[in-house]
């Protein structure tokens, strides 16, 4: 069982939903239209490392890609949250990383299958620490940035955003429950590329958290 700590509380990992195509300039990097909707996928909480772990590269993959993100937990149970409910009803932020095997999401893409084999592999979710909501007030403009070995690959703001925090817990709720737990990986803006075993990831939200960790 995986757990949060945030200040005294510890919340038990639910399900880990993940938003796809957040960014414009991301999902115009990879040829695919902005979308409409938050494009929705899961991750189990099996496949989720901590700040200091290693990230386990597949032997079925030659492409895996880094995706930094800002990641919310959710404080209690929500279904078709109103606006004001769903403020309420995220807990923290964190930075994350949502780890992809780009070169099997491609055949999958293109046979119209599920990304699931891209996206879900054990360490495929990356997490730091969480700050509470009480404790930071999100202004959406923070800065959210990702380094290997030193040198910067992607840069942007929390602004770039598509559909933010708010919108995407109300657009989740009206299609499942969000309950005590659940983690939201919110999209992640363009510069994302390839990593290889030996690489030493740092990924940081200004006034939010950082994480680092290393593909072996
Ligand atoms: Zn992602």
């Amino acid at each position: 069982m995986k757990t949060i700590k945030l200040n005294s509380k510890i919340f038990t990992v639910g399900k880990i939903v993940c938003v796809g195509r957040n960014y414009v300039a991301h999902a115009k990097e990879l040829g695919n239209e902005v979308p409409e909707f938050p494009l929705i996928f899961l991750k189990p909480p099996s496949v989720l490392i901590r700040s200091g772990k290693y990230i386990i590269y597949p032997g079925y993959s030659n492409e895996m890609h880094h995706e930094v993100e800002l990641v919310l937990l959710i404080g209690e149970t929500i279904k078709n949250a109103g606006q004001k409910s769903a403020a309420n009803a995220i807990a923290g932020y964190a930075v994350g990383l949502d780890m992809t095997l780009r070169d099997i999401q491609s055949e999958l893409k293109k046979k119209g299958h599920p990304w699931t084999l891209a996206k879900v592999f054990d360490t495929s979710a990356v997490i730091s620490n969480f700050v509470s909501k009480k404790d930071y007030q999100i202004k959406g403009d923070e800065n959210i940035s990702l380094s290997i070995n030193g040198q910067i690959k992607q840069n942007s703001s929390l602004a770039n955003m598509i559909f933010s925090p708010v919108e995407i817990v109300k657009y989740i709720s009206s299609k499942m429950t969000l309950e005590k737990g659940d983690l939201i990986y919110t999209g992640t803006p363009a510069g994302v590329g390839k990593v290889e075993r030996g690489d030493v990831i740092n990924a940081e939200i200004e006034n939010i958290s950082s994480l680092t960790t290393e593909v072996v």
